[in-house]
């Protein structure tokens, strides 16, 4: 035969035993956080939102080789590469990454893809404010993940330093865009030559 449940209270105290806790519980330190009225700081090292990077004339540092998207445990990233030519130049080398997408419903933002990634293209920035309602807003664009221009920059496509090669990029000896330096006419985006040189 069961043995009968033991009654540790009598039955009157179990719902002020439950209070108990409630009263215990005000006088801990909130955990609350007023967001998003007010922002917490991120660790330095945070994993938010994928940015890439240009070097410091303003060409792409993505070669579209395609490891990061390889290395993505969730296949989050979709990467197209295509050659650059004098005439349309995006990033120093042979080839550049024509379409990049990255599509924030899948990844889990682990950071594998900037391991794998060969030219520090890629990396992450602290930004963590990625929710949307709709899907089609959660996949980022290239042009979305492309890092803003900075002092000495200039838009691309755009030549190369005159003088230099694609090694020099990466030993550090481009430091800027050459004086003159002018963006080109995107064909491969349908962009068609004005009388200034670039289309609309
Ligand atoms: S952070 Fe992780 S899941 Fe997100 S794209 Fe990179 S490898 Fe994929
Ligand atoms: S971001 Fe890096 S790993 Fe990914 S395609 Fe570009 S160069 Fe390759």
């Amino acid at each position: 035969m069961a043995e009968e449940p033991k009654e540790t209270k009598p039955g009157f105290q179990n719902p002020v035993a439950g209070f108990g806790v409630t009263f215990k519980a005000m006088f801990k330190k909130r955990l609350t956080e007023q967001y998003p009225e007010q922002q917490k700081t991120t660790a330095p090292r945070f994993h938010g939102r994928h940015q890439l990077n240009r070097h410091p004339d303003g060409l792409e540092k993505c070669i579209g080789c395609e490891l990061c998207a390889w290395a993505c445990p969730a296949d989050a990233i979709y990467v197209e590469g295509a050659d650059n030519t004098d005439e349309e130049r995006y990033s120093p080398g042979e080839r550049y990454g024509r379409v990049y997408q990255i599509n924030y419903a899948r990844c889990i933002l682990c950071g594998l893809c900037i391991e794998a990634c060969p030219t520090r293209a890629l990396t992450m920035t602290n930004e963590f404010e990625l929710a949307d309602s709709s899907r089609a807003n959660l996949i980022y664009t290239k042009e979305q993940l492309l890092a803003g221009l900075d002092e000495g920059m200039v838009d691309t496509p755009h030549s190369i330093f005159p003088g230099t090669d694609e090694q020099d990029y990466y030993r550090g000896l481009v430091t800027e865009a050459a004086p003159g330096t002018e963006r080109q006419v995107a064909v491969s985006k349908g962009e068609k030559p004005t009388e200034e040189g670039v289309g609309a």
